[in-house]
């Protein structure tokens, strides 16, 4: 088929132990999937539904470089996330079969403009340019789950410039990935190449033009970026 400009490519991750590459379609995100994040953030962390939004598929950020500091915001802000990147999917998946869509896990980073998603909150707005900005989904290499499992415990940390700013564990997450995809799936068809970000903890904070932030999760892997 004569397109009437060259497509763009398909943005790709790398993977653990192989030089194959990840092709990214969408990007899913979980809002306050932590308990001690939710109640930094001001809510209620025993409600019974997890909360979805999304960035573009090309938002991703390969893994080490520098990104430029994002436009429009006083209050850019880390968060430091398990990611969950599918092989496959479907509309309606159960949990006890979510786990074996699952190609792999990375550590990613939800770069967010706090600034914006408090005022799109307070205006009961959209929070699409608080999330899926440009460059705002930098994620690390995909660690295969036929090699590390699916993990459920371990630590998730993040620093900025050395300094550690956040430091939880994985079991403290309120919706498993399972319980993430099976509920997800009730609202799109999942497939092959889709990533989700499943939540950060505690500690978010601002980034400063000139941060290097690196992010890691125990038996996973490591994320850094330069912002700005
Ligand atoms: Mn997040």
């Amino acid at each position: 088929m004569k397109t009437v400009f060259p497509p763009s490519p398909s943005p790709v991750v790398p993977v653990a132990g192989t030089a194959a590459v990840f092709p990214v379609r969408r990007i899913f995100c979980v809002g306050q999937n932590y308990a001690a994040h939710a109640r930094e953030m001001g809510s209620d962390p025993t409600k019974t539904e997890p909360c979805f939004f999304s960035k573009p598929g090309d938002a991703v950020v390969v893994n080490g470089i520098a990104i430029p500091f994002p436009s429009a915001t006083q209050n850019l802000h880390y968060e430091i996330e398990l990611v969950a990147a599918l092989l496959g999917g479907g509309a309606n998946i159960p949990v006890d079969k979510a786990l074996d869509h699952v190609f792999g896990y990375a550590a990613g980073i939800d770069l967010t403009r706090r600034d914006l998603q408090a005022a799109a909150k307070k205006a009961g707005n959209p929070w699409d340019m608080a999330k899926g900005f440009d460059r705002s989904a930098p994620i690390g290499t995909i660690a295969p789950a036929s090699v590390i499992g699916h993990p459920a415990k371990g630590g998730i940390r993040l620093s900025v410039n050395g300094a550690v700013r956040q430091s939880s564990d994985l079991s403290d997450m309120i919706w498993s990935v399972a319980a993430i995809i099976a509920r997800l799936s009730q609202f799109v068809e999942l497939g092959a190449g889709d990533l989700i970000f499943t939540g950060t903890p505690q500690g978010v904070g601002p980034i400063r033009p000139g941060d290097r932030l690196v992010g890691g999760i125990d038996g996973v892997g490591t994320v850094s970026v330069t912002v700005g």
